[in-house]
């Protein structure tokens, strides 16, 4: 598949329009027509990992952690970035980062860590946006009416709540002139024409819109399609980060923290808090999320978890008696590499591998 192809894939799933301003995800290095077969996840691409993806072959990196964040000036053997970027080049090996955009969205990284903790029920714990709507509108032959609904649908247009494939279909007579010059599906040059049409109409967020639109138009049977998109009013489905949720049975601080550390392969973990204490909410933020204890606890979750608490936000929390977890910023996000994995994994057309370098920078003696 080309990899402008499967960026496509990816950005429907996760679009980048999701990640924060500042933030710096998407095709980093890479060339979209290039053919893409094997695949390297990793949570960030250091020399290691770039050393790792020429010696394994592959085609293309996908990484959390942008590769490309702050500015770069140049590109030169000069510096480490540089180099790197200059080796991927060499190597004909692109590079794919997919950060906040992939924390915040439907089946990212805090949905995935709530699945394999088996949490269910989640809600997002700090909202960032509501998705914009757009009514698109096509007017279609009476032959190629089922056609045209189903690209809708299968492009993920449609979708009210959990029912997918929503259209309205309006009866009506199109008329046109074809001018000298077209080439018209039906009718006759310098005529006015007359035509069964069907209007059909669908919602569809933003993320995909443009991409609804090119598909549409490709399989439309006009020279020219006509087709209106107009901006909705109505709330899109909400989109956040971290998630909170609410668990079937109260289970004590202690427990859920060796259920953590079960789950992430684990030695130690860090925690404030009263181990005894009862716990039917919990709240979650993979990597840096300490800022997020007021908030998780007006939310009504008794612990926090995630990574990179520093002492004087423990000693905080520990004043209005929230629990935090602190797992570290690595191992909530170590899992990258599974659940990316298993997206690819679904296309059936790619060999995915995980990086097999260790990326924590910290030991625990
Ligand atoms: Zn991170």
């Amino acid at each position: 598949m080309k990899l402008r192809n499967l960026i496509d894939k990816i950005e429907s799933k996760y679009p980048t329009n999701l990640a924060y301003s500042w933030d710096n995800v998407g095709l980093l290095v890479g060339e979209y027509e290039k053919e893409v077969k094997k695949i390297l996840v990793a949570l960030e691409a250091n020399e290691k990992v770039v050393d790792e993806a020429i010696q394994k072959g592959v085609d293309l990196i996908i990484t959390h952690h942008p590769f490309i964040f702050s500015k770069i000036n140049r590109v030169n053997s000069g510096d480490l970035k540089g180099r790197l970027i200059l080796k991927l080049i060499k190597n004909d090996i692109s590079l794919y980062s997919m950060h906040t955009n992939f924390d915040i969205a439907k089946d990212g990284l805090n949905d995935y860590f709530m699945e394999i903790m088996g949490f269910e029920n989640c809600e997002i714990l700090e909202e960032t946006t509501s998705e914009k709507l757009y009514k698109l509108a096509v007017y279609v032959p009476n032959t190629h009416v089922q056609i045209i609904r189903d690209v809708l649908g299968t492009n993920n247009a449609g979708f009210i709540g959990n029912y997918s494939h929503c259209t309205f279909n309006t009866v009506g007579i199109g008329t046109f002139k074809p001018e000298e010059g077209t080439n018209p599906y039906t009718g006759t040059i310098g005529k006015i024409e007359e035509t069964h049409e069907v209007k059909v109409e669908t919602v569809v967020p933003k993320s995909i819109l443009n991409k609804v639109i090119k598909e549409m138009i490709k399989a439309h049977p006009y020279e020219e399609v006509a087709y209106d998109v107009y901006e909705l009013q109505n709330e899109g489905e909400k989109q956040g980060l971290g998630r909170i949720a609410t668990l079937d049975n109260e289970i004590t601080l202690e427990e859920l923290a060796n259920k953590i550390k079960d789950t992430l392969d684990m030695d130690k973990i860090r925690l404030v808090g009263d181990l005894k204490s009862k716990i039917k909410k919990v709240a979650l933020c993979t990597g840096a999320g300490s800022d997020l204890v007021k908030l998780s606890k007006r939310k009504g979750a008794q612990v926090l978890i995630t990574g990179d608490m520093k002492y004087h936000e423990a000693q905080d929390a520990l004043d209005m008696n929230m629990n935090v977890i602190d797992c570290g910023h690595f191992d909530t996000e170590d899992i990258f590499k599974d659940v990316m994995k298993r997206f690819i994994d679904g296309f059936e057309e790619f060999e995915t591998i995980k990086s097999e370098v260790y990326l924590n920078p910290f030991k625990i003696i």
